[in-house]
């Protein structure tokens, strides 16, 4: 079994739910809390586990903003691991999991430069490193029913951008839709062989642009969006 994510860079909007949420389950639930500095201060920052990027692609006005979601990739050949002096860093066999042992970490940051990910972040307060542990402590939490036994992340995200499953199973619907939609490992060349998987987003047609400023564009540009709203 390979458990990961698949995250739809199509339907994503940015609106940093998941990277909430995520934050707020692992501060209250059974993890050790997710340390802020500042939080009210003029420079807020603080341990998360998901950050999303946002670049602009292409030329106005034919550009378009992806937003892009990340956390631990949970990759097989994990970097992370492998500097890690202490043994801290693990991949469970079982999932694929990778997590950090709070106990035996001394936070000398070997594995954090050693992701290329960025997905590791080190906790000043406790001295320890952190990541994304998949929501371990939800996953398998038999007291939760079974639909809220998956990542909070997954659970919240409003644009169902989040797919959560088994990448190991070729029926599963996380690998059906990788296969559909060519979804994508990030920067597979590395080696490190990711399980999460990104799906692209959709081509879109370029707004034809030869009329704009002509008399009456504005009016036809106005009517048509009606016309997709009232859709
Ligand atoms: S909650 Fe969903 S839509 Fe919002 S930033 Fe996260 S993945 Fe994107
Ligand atoms: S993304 Fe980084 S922290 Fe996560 S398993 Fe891969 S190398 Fe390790
Ligand atoms: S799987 Fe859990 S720990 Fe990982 S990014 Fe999502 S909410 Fe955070």
């Amino acid at each position: 079994m390979r458990l990961g994510l698949v995250i739809d860079l199509d339907v994503c909007v940015g609106c940093h739910a998941c990277a909430v949420a995520c934050k707020q389950w692992n501060t209250s639930g059974t993890t050790a809390p997710l340390t802020d500095y500042q939080p009210y201060g003029a420079e807020p920052s603080g341990v998360w586990f998901n950050r999303i990027r946002h670049y602009e692609v292409g030329e106005y006005p034919n550009s378009k903003t992806i937003n892009f979601p990340m956390s631990c990739m949970h990759c097989e050949d994990a970097a992370c691991v492998t500097v890690c002096p202490t043994g801290a860093s693990y991949k469970r066999a079982e999932d694929g999991i990778v997590l950090v042992d709070q106990d035996k970490c001394m936070g000398c940051n070997l594995c954090s430069w050693a992701c290329p990910y960025g997905a590791r972040e080190l906790d000043r307060e406790s001295g320890t490193m952190k990541k994304c542990t998949l929501c371990i402590d939800r996953i398998y939490d038999q007291n939760l029913p079974i639909e809220d036994r998956q990542p909070v992340c997954v659970m919240v995200c409003p644009a169902h951008a989040r797919m959560f499953g088994d990448l190991d199973d070729p029926d599963s619907a996380v690998s059906l839709t990788v296969r559909e939609r060519e979804g994508y490992q990030l920067m597979p060349e590395l080696g490190y062989k990711p399980t999460n998987q990104y799906l692209p987003p959709r081509k879109a047609k370029p707004i034809p642009t030869e009329n704009m400023g002509k008399p009456g564009f504005k009016e036809r540009l106005k009517s048509l969006a009606n016309k997709i709203v009232k859709r």
